[in-house]
């Protein structure tokens, strides 16, 4: 349940298993959802029984609009394709990794008999999306720090009107960077993680990680069935890079894709080009859960690249947690880079791409996330000589100000209005306040709660 074991690292497993071509063969027509099973089977049917799997994966997924087909493929002009993955309660990507973590997590409560408390630091999406997949789950409590003022409107009204009694909403007066260190810190504390059972549903939970290898391997085969003999290239709308470590994962197994990762902010571009490993200053974009510059989960590529060499790993991330700057060999980036590109996006660029999009293709709205991974396949050169393969992160319908500002169209639901009737529910925190001991207070009286309860 947390990402972060006692010693500040990662977890990560020892052994990633490997797909042999029949085994890729094989799995060419699966649907997605199916995918999903046999890749956590892979990893976790040494924890849960593979009927079992299937069974909370089958429950995860029953919260899409179509539950047979949680992620809906559409092709653009010049045959790219686009994986909406967007059709789960949030309207954003994360709910896919979500949905199905939720109910694991719920099956191990379930077989020990006990609680936990989660807690999330949120650039957008990850909030709402854990709180509406958790808000039913009675065994869990769910602590949710948003950066205030942050986020758009609507992800905002998102996760304040879940008014559920185990899920706390804390708008704090900071970035999204800012809200993670009270977090970190707690994770530390070892009394306190076993005290309070505390997890995280961050894309640092490795249950998100796995069960997001699978877009890439449902991607590949969408890809192919463009061009069955050229290659698939993805793009990937990139932050704290969840995703984008999921596709080295599948690479690792096997999977033989090709990944751009689009950006906002220059942290992993500085990585890959420049060996340079660090954080400078935020840039704050239209896509605003790209705007990061803690590559969270760039300590897990890392030990891929260095075939699993914890202690060079330790030394680099003990040298970039310390300092906020450490370099990396320059044998590791030349092998991330046989794979992976990084291309830089502006807030012009997600504009123009959304005029582009929406003139080439009868009017197709897309969100500034999609944007960002659509802007980099078109400054590809040759992008018909790959099956490209875009991940549309996010529903338009969550970001009506970039629509606004690129002159498009939208149609769809009207997000605002809706959540605006709603009842909402949060505490802020302000800049000047102690953020660790707020959070601590707040563990203490959720414990009392279940105590009181278990009487
Ligand atoms: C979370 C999120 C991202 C960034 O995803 P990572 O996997 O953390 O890099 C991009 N776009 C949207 C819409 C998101 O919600």
């Amino acid at each position: 349940m947390s990402g972060y074991a006692s010693d500040n690292g990662m977890y990560m497993p020892m052994e990633i298993p490997k797909l042999s071509e029949e085994t890729l063969k094989s799995w060419a027509n699966l649907s997605y959802k199916d995918i999903v099973k046999e890749i956590s089977k892979l990893f976790i049917e040494d924890e849960i029984p593979a009927e079992k799997i299937c069974e909370l994966i089958d429950a995860g997924f029953e919260t899409f609009k179509d539950p047979s087909s949680p992620i809906v493929t559409k092709t653009l002009a010049e045959d790219v394709k686009l994986l909406e993955m967007f059709h789960g309660k949030t309207l954003a990507f994360k709910d896919l990794s979500m949905c199905c973590t939720a109910q694991f997590i719920n099956y191990f409560l379930d077989q020990s008999n006990s609680s936990a408390t989660l807690l999330i630091a949120t650039s957008g999406d990850t909030g709402s999306s854990a709180l509406h997949a958790m808000s039913s789950i009675e065994r869990v409590d769910i602590i949710v720090l948003l950066p205030k003022d942050r986020i758009s409107q609507v992800q905002e009204r998102q996760m304040t009107s879940v008014v559920s009694d185990n899920c706390h909403v804390i708008r704090a007066d900071g970035t999204s960077d800012d809200t993670d260190v009270p977090l970190r810190k707690a994770f530390l504390d070892g009394e306190l993680v076993k005290k309070h059972k505390l997890g995280t549903l961050n894309s640092v939970n490795w249950s998100r990680m796995m069960v997001q290898i699978a877009h890439h391997v449902y991607a590949y085969f969408e890809g192919k069935r463009t061009n069955p003999e050229t290659d698939t290239v993805v793009f990937i709308p990139t932050g704290g890079l969840g995703n984008a470590t999921a596709g080295c994962i599948a690479r690792e197994m096997g999977l033989p894709i090709q990944m751009v990762c689009a950006v906002t902010n220059d942290a992993l571009h500085r990585a890959v080009y420049n060996c340079d490993y660090s954080v400078t200053e935020l840039t704050v974009s239209l896509a605003s859960a790209m705007n990061l510059q803690v590559i969270y989960n760039f300590e897990r590529i890392l030990y891929l690249l260095s075939d699993m060499d914890t202690s060079l790993v330790k030394k680099i991330q003990e040298d970039y947690q310390e300092r906020n700057k450490s370099t990396i060999p320059e044998t590791l980036v030349n092998k991330l880079k046989e794979f992976m590109r990084v291309t830089k996006v502006t807030d012009e660029d997600i504009i123009e791409t959304i005029k582009r999009c929406a003139d080439e293709n009868g009017g197709y709205v897309i969100c500034p996330h999609t944007a960002s991974a659509l802007s980099a396949a078109y400054s590809l050169e040759a992008l018909k000589d790959h099956n490209a393969v875009i991940y549309a992160a996010a529903s338009p319908a969550k970001f009506s100000d970039a629509l606004e500002r690129a002159g498009v169209q939208w149609t769809g639901r009207n997000l605002a209005e809706e959540l605006a009737a709603k009842e909402v529910r949060y505490t802020d925190w302000e800049a000047s306040d102690d953020w660790l001991q707020k959070l601590l207070e707040l563990l203490d009286t959720i414990h009392a709660r279940r105590s009181a309860h278990s009487k």
